[in-house]
């Protein structure tokens, strides 16, 4: 069983700071194994607040693909929720070394809360979290140290891939583990801004490289929400041929049925 729950869709600084979507990261299960991507700002209380509740107390690891404050904002936070305030020393945090050293978002009495800290580098892994084994991707071009995560349980792939710059070999390099399940973040629609961030078209064609059986956009800046990512998730599937989905905060991601439909 993989299941995958979207506490919070939106992205970009203006999106998370009016709450236009939540920013609550991902809660993924895969069997009993419990994680929580990217914890953002609200994170813990999305999570308690979920009918039924995402029990901190029952993770099993926290991931950051990055330190930028809509993915980590409630990092130590959830430390402290799933150690019960720090009193039962568990679980994993897997993160990169800048989010842990340095000017680091997760504060070093947390990190001392925890059972194993591993510092994310550069196709690195697998880090074993319970029953699921972590691999990271190529290094994106971002302002911050930042790595995708592809998570394998069960003969299954699901790919994350963060916020970043598009450049050559990324495509490729998310090919490479030949995900189920591709996960992808699309701040942007269509504009000429130079910034460390992919634009809808672009992401359309890493998907169309990667080939994933399904794919899944998330993480929407203003100017993707004002397009309908719904309307454009069903763009991508008509052009391309894939299973594609626009997340929406609260959306659960029956991996398997969803994979199984495929199939049958
Ligand atoms: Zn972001
Ligand atoms: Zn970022």
């Amino acid at each position: 069983m993989i299941e995958i729950l979207f506490l919070g869709t939106g992205g970009a600084r203006f999106v998370v700071a009016r709450q236009i979507r939540a920013s609550g990261g991902m809660w993924m299960r895969f069997g009993d194994t419990q994680l929580h991507v990217d914890p953002g700002p609200g994170a813990l209380v999305r999570a308690l607040s979920h009918v039924p509740p995402c029990n901190p107390r029952e993770l099993d690891g926290i991931v950051l693909s990055h330190k930028h404050l809509d993915h980590s904002g409630d990092v130590n936070v959830m430390i402290e929720a799933m150690t019960s305030g720090g009193f039962r020393r568990r679980g994993v945090l897997l993160a990169p070394r800048d989010a842990i050293e340095g000017e680091h978002v997760v504060l070093p009495y947390a990190q001392r809360f925890v059972e194993r800290v591993d510092i994310a580098s550069e196709r690195s892994g697998p880090y074993r979290i319970g029953e699921v084994d972590v691999c990271t991707s190529i290094k994106h071009v971002h302002a911050v140290e930042t790595y995708g995560m592809h998570f394998t349980y069960g003969g299954r792939t699901v790919s994350y891939l963060p916020c970043g710059r598009y450049f050559d070999g990324l495509a490729s390099d998310y090919a490479a583990h030949d995900p189920d399940v591709l996960i992808i973040n699309v701040l942007r629609f269509r504009d000429s801004m130079d910034v460390d961030h992919m634009t809808f078209d672009q992401a359309r064609s890493v998907i169309a490289q990667v080939h994933p059986r399904v794919a899944v956009m998330q993480h929407f800046g203003t100017k993707m929400l004002e397009q309908d990512p719904v309307r454009l998730a069903r763009e991508v599937e008509d052009d391309l041929g894939i299973r594609t989905i626009a997340a929406h905060d609260n959306m659960r991601l029956d991996v398997d049925t969803e994979v199984a439909a495929l199939a049958g």
